[in-house]
This record gives C-alpha cells, structure tokens and sequence, in this order.
C-alpha cells in the first residue's frame, strides 16, 4: 500500500474491509512500480548516464526520458501490464481485471504508435527482467547503447 495511503488510514489500513478482500487487495501490486524504478534509477548513476527527466509530460509519461536522445524508456510491472511471463490475472473478478489489463495493453500500443510517430525511440522493460542486479545492468547497458547510437 502507498506510503501516504498508510499514515492517512487509521491502523494503516482500511477499516470494515472483510478478510478476504483485505487478501485480495494485497495481492494486487502497485500500479507505478516505484521500487523497480528507484533501483534502475541508481544504476542510471552508477553507470554515469545523465539527462534524464522522470515522468515527463509527453504520451505514456515514460518512467526516464532523454530529451537530447528523443529516448523513452518505461518500466512496465508485471502485472498492470499484462507480462505473458509473470502477469497473471486474479481468480476472483476474472473479467473485471482481464479487461483493466487489456485496456492498458491497448493504451501501451496507442501510446507506443504516438512517441514513434512523433520521432521519439521507445525502450520498455518489464519488472521481472529489472529485479535481479544483472537484469538491471544488461537494462542499463542497452539504454547506453541506444544513447550512443542517437
Ligand atoms: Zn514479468
């Protein structure tokens, strides 16, 4: 649960929430993933690469934008996303998520037709592949690699 969510509530939690749909709540992770994002963010400056802006005003508000490289670079989670790795859709309320899902592939691909259009290169990296060190270096050096090449 969001951080501001938590002192709001009393307890930190929602009251007159069954047990069950408390279960069910939890289970559902956070829509921007915030701590992926940090973390590709550190290796960012590890790796000496600069100029970034983060969650800028153009279609999608990619997780990191090079503005001087027209590079967008989004860090999609698993689950929002629809990962055919990872994602899987919770049991109760099947279609209710299937369609959340589906709408946000859809705005993905919208999104995606529109930065290129626009001559803008896209990158996208799904949580799963940034949550090992080495997936995040391998990130890293392909963001470098596009970097480079603009
Ligand atoms: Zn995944």
């Amino acid at each position: 649960m969001e951080k501001f969510l938590k002192a709001k509530l009393k307890n930190g939690r929602f009251e007159n929430v069954s047990a069950d749909r408390s279960k069910i709540m939890s289970c559902i992770p956070g829509r921007r993933n915030r701590s992926t994002e940090i973390a590709l963010r550190f290796e960012f400056v590890r790796a000496g690469i600069r100029g970034w802006k983060m969650h800028f005003g153009i279609a999608g508000r990619p997780d990191f934008f090079f503005p001087k490289q027209s590079l967008a670079v989004f860090v999609d989670g698993c689950f929002w996303h629809g990962c055919p790795r990872c994602g899987h859709i919770p049991k109760t309320r099947t279609p209710f998520w299937a369609a959340k899902i589906m709408r946000n592939q859809k705005r993905d691909g919208a999104n995606l037709r529109l930065l290129r259009s626009q001559g803008i290169r896209v990158v996208r990296f799904w949580e799963h592949t940034l949550a090992s060190p080495s997936g995040r270096r391998h990130a890293v050096e392909h963001v470098r690699a596009l970097l480079k090449a603009s």
